[in-house]
């Protein structure tokens, strides 16, 4: 079985400090990855709230640069004689009074695969917390999932869905996970939606980890579900920041996938499929 990793950062985001272009190929190619990903942190839009605590604002990066050390370092891999690819992408942080730049953004650059992805609502990022203020564990979590799913359907123009449940990593509730059963109306559109425009389910793994003593879980009934409405692209995403983390969790989880009766590990290339068998 050939993995592919969609979904790292590298030292053009700006949480990717730790990590770089070449150390995660390097990483990747030792665990014996196919390929893996690079989709740098595009947010046009940071809450108030986060810029008091970093001055990071703005979290665009540089996509020309970004993809001339990323062919350097494809390159390097080739005259090396590794048997790896490379590709060119870009997480893009959707938010409703950016629409204009997205657009325009995701106009005038060409990438292998764009993640679609929410950081930063109400005003909030989750990440500090403050979203949750006010809220309990079900309208906090109902609330993220509707806004992927109205922002998703508003780009259009992407390729992966990422990590629907990064509202979960940092909730303050018992209730760790993100189930089908509690969210099936937003589930089924969500879904129905990814199926029928051919765009990837992701598995993110880096919200399976303890945080805060909770562990979140990825429930497979949203992987049924998404499979009983004729869904088949699946892709494995570490969301690393750091090499030591590139390809974190993919035996178990694609086993478990795999389990479930997919056939396929997805990844894009010039933003076409490619499925590889499980
Ligand atoms: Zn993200």
């Amino acid at each position: 079985m050939v993995l592919f990793d969609n979904h790292n950062h590298s030292q053009f985001s700006f949480d990717g400090k730790r990590a770089s272009v070449e150390a995660g190929a390097r990483s990747a190619l030792e665990k014996g990855l196919g390929g893996l990903c690079f989709t740098d942190h595009c947010d046009f839009y940071v809450p108030p709230m986060k810029a008091a605590y970093e001055n990071l604002v703005p979290e665009e990066f540089d996509v020309a640069l970004q993809q001339k050390e990323i062919d350097r370092v494809q390159a390097l891999f080739d005259a090396e004689g590794a048997d790896m690819k490379i590709l060119k992408g870009i997480e893009i942080g959707m938010h409703e009074d950016c629409h204009e730049r997205i657009r325009e953004h995701m106009g005038t650059h060409a990438f292998d695969q764009v993640i679609a992805s929410v950081h930063y609502l109400d005003g909030t990022d989750p990440f500090y917390g403050g979203y949750y203020e006010g809220k309990d564990w079900n309208t906090a979590y109902g609330h993220y999932l509707e806004t992927i799913y109205r922002e998703m359907t508003w780009l259009g123009d992407f390729d992966i869905m990422g990590h629907y449940d990064y509202v979960a990593r940092y909730a303050p509730y018992p209730q760790a996970s993100i189930l089908y059963k509690d969210f099936s109306d937003i589930f089924d559109e969500m879904l129905r939606y990814l199926a029928q425009e051919g765009k990837a389910l992701e598995i993110n793994t880096k919200s399976y980890k303890e945080y805060h003593g909770r562990t979140p879980v990825l429930d497979k009934d949203i992987l049924m579900r998404y499979r009983e409405l004729g869904g088949e692209i699946i892709s494995f995403g570490s969301d690393s920041h750091d090499p030591g983390r590139v390809g974190d969790g993919f035996d178990r989880h694609a086993a478990f996938v795999k389990s479930l009766g997919f056939r396929w590990s997805a990844h894009f290339e010039k933003r076409r499929l490619v499925q590889l068998p499980l």
